[in-house]
Parts: C-alpha cells; structure tokens; sequence
C-alpha cells in the first residue's frame, strides 16, 4: 500500500550525529531508513527507534551502491574523529568520495533531495577568521588529515557537479565541531575525551599548549540547521556554515570541564597532532539570514 508520509535514508544514521537526526526525522512524521556499517556507529544509538514501524536500520556500506525508494537522503556516513578517519584513510576517502556518488547516483535516478554533511575541515588550517562560505581554505593535500578534508572537498566538487549536470536538489552543510549525548566514549575528540577523562580522575590531554581554538555547537542546534537547510528552498544549495559562532580555546574548554565536573583530574601536555588547526570559529551571516 502506497503511504504519504515521506520516506527519508540517513546515512551514518548510527553515529552521533545520524542518530539524533533519525529520531528528530521520526519526531516530525518520517519514516525513516537509517543505513550504516557501523564502523563508529552503534546499534545502541538507535535502540529506541527499533521497535517503531517508522523506522528500519541496514547494515550497509555506502562504498557499494544501494537500490531504495526514497524521497530525500542525508548523508552523513564518514567517520569524523581524526583517531577514527586516520585509522584506514584510504577508506575514508572511499567513504567521502566512492559514497558519495553512489548517494547521488541514488539521488538522480529517485529526483530526491539530497543533503551533505561536510565539515570546517574544507578550510583546512584557515587564515581567515571567522570563516566564511567564500574562504576557499588552506588544507595540506598529502598530511595525515587530508583523506578525511580532500575527501569530504571532492565531496562537495561532486555535489555540484550533479547540481549543474543533472540538475538535482542538493543541500551542503559545512559543520562545525559539534557535542553532546551519544558522543562514544573512545570517540577521541576533545569534548568527551576531556569529560570522560574529568569523571574518571585520569589525566586530561592537552595537546599542543591549548591555545588552538574551536567553537562548538550542542547537537540540537545542529540538527535544527540541518532540517531547516532541507526544507528551505531548492535554489538554496549551500555550501552553508552550520555552528556555534564562539569560540573557545582548547585549555579554556579544559579548565571549564574540570570545574564543571569538580574532578581533581591534572592537565597533562600532549605533543599537537600534525596539521591540527590552530584557529577555527563559523562565520555563521548566511545560516541566520536563510535559516533563521
Ligand atoms: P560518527 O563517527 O559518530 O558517525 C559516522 C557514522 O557513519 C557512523 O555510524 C559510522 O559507522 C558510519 N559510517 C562510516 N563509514 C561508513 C560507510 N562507508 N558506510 C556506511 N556507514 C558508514 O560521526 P558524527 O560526528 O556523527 O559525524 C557524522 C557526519 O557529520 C560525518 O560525515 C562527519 O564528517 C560530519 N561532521 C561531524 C562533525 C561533528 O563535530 N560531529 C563536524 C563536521 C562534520
Ligand atoms: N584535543 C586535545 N586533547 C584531546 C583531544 C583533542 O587537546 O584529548 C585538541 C585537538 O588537538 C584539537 C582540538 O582539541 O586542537 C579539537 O580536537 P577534535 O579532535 O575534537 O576535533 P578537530 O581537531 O577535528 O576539530
């Protein structure tokens, strides 16, 4: 029997980000089809989905192709930790690259709306502050974080590519570093590395002198972007800067945690990973003219 209510993939819809968007997804009337191979994803994310009808998880690799009906697909499968992209980089580059024409393969033969997760991480380390949509980015093309940004810039060369070649409705959010519940506690970026280490008593890594900065969004707000950017429309493509616009320091966050928690935990310095950026805050004009 056909049905109205609108059929939606989510990609990566076991991870962090994937999960809460399943459930906002569900909340607003969707069914929903979250699709992932569960590389940093977990079953338990979506364990509250399982039992409702709306909702139906597949373990899939987006490398290979994948034949569905749906009306619109976010893709957001790509592990996004630098411990975890820089595990198998070559796979991450398939994930980012390889995946992504097969979403818009999808995309094109279905007319679906289709919505890119991309990331801060296509201004590489920036010279420009905050960063706007403009800013065409500083990235190290051969360093260890490179399949994940390069992936996720050709990423984006080939949503557009299918934007002017096949006409298709296409959203880009570049998101920047985002918290909150669901978060792995191996994930290994700061703010659960930093919260879990002030619960446990163990030390806190600082890598580098902590004077590097980010700005970081509770996952809500992100979600709300990324609904809102779907539904707005069709001539709004993106590429659109998804964030908190203040920003922080890495010591800052530190000292904040262990107050926060009451942890006797110490701050112990860590060498800065190769090409970590050494300031990086959302240049946000364009999300609250069009988005609000
Ligand atoms: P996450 O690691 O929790 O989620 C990624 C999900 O994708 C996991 O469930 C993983 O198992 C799945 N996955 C990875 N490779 C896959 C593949 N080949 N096929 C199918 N599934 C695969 O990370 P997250 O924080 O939820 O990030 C989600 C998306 O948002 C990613 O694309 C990431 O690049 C982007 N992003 C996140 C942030 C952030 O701060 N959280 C910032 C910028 C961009
Ligand atoms: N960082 C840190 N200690 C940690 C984990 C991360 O000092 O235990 C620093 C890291 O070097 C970077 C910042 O925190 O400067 C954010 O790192 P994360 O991996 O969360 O995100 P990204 O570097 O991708 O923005």
């Amino acid at each position: 029997m056909s049905s109205v209510r609108r059929r939606i993939i989510v990609t990566g819809g076991a991870g962090f980000l994937g999960s809460h968007l399943c459930e906002r997804l569900i909340g607003g009337g969707a069914d929903v089809l979250c699709v992932d191979n569960y590389f940093t994803g977990r079953k338990e994310n979506v364990a509250s989905l399982l039992p409702l009808p709306q909702f139906e998880a597949m373990r899939h690799d987006i490398t290979h192709p994948l034949f569905v009906e749906v009306d619109e697909i976010y893709n957001l499968a790509c592990p996004a930790s630098p411990i975890h992209y820089q595990f198998d980089p070559v796979q991450t580059t398939k994930t980012s690259v390889i995946g992504a024409i097969n979403m818009l393969g999808l995309a094109k033969r279905l007319k679906a709306r289709i919505f890119q997760a991309s990331t801060s991480e296509v201004y590489g380390d920036p010279n420009l502050h905050p960063q706007p949509e403009s800013y065409r980015g500083n990235v190290n093309p051969i360093g260890p974080r490179a399949c994940y940004d390069e992936g996720k810039r050709c990423a984006e060369t080939l949503f557009f590519d299918y934007f002017r070649q096949h006409q298709l409705k296409i959203r880009v959010a570049r998101i920047f570093n985002t918290y909150g519940p669901r978060m792995h506690p191996n994930d290994g970026r700061v703010v659960s590395n930093f919260i879990v280490q002030a619960l446990r008593g163990a030390p806190i890594t600082l890598y580098g002198d902590g004077t590097q900065t980010r700005a970081f969004c509770y996952v809500d707000d992100l979600v709300d972007g990324f609904v809102k950017l779907m539904a707005a429309p069709d001539t709004i493509t993106g590429p659109i800067n998804l964030g908190n616009p203040v920003e922080t320091s890495i010591v800052e966050l530190a000292g904040l945690v262990i107050e926060l928690t009451g942890s006797r935990s110490k701050i112990v310095p860590r060498s800065l990973p190769v090409d970590d950026p050494v300031q990086r805050c959302p240049d946000i004009t364009e999300a609250e003219r069009i988005l609000g």
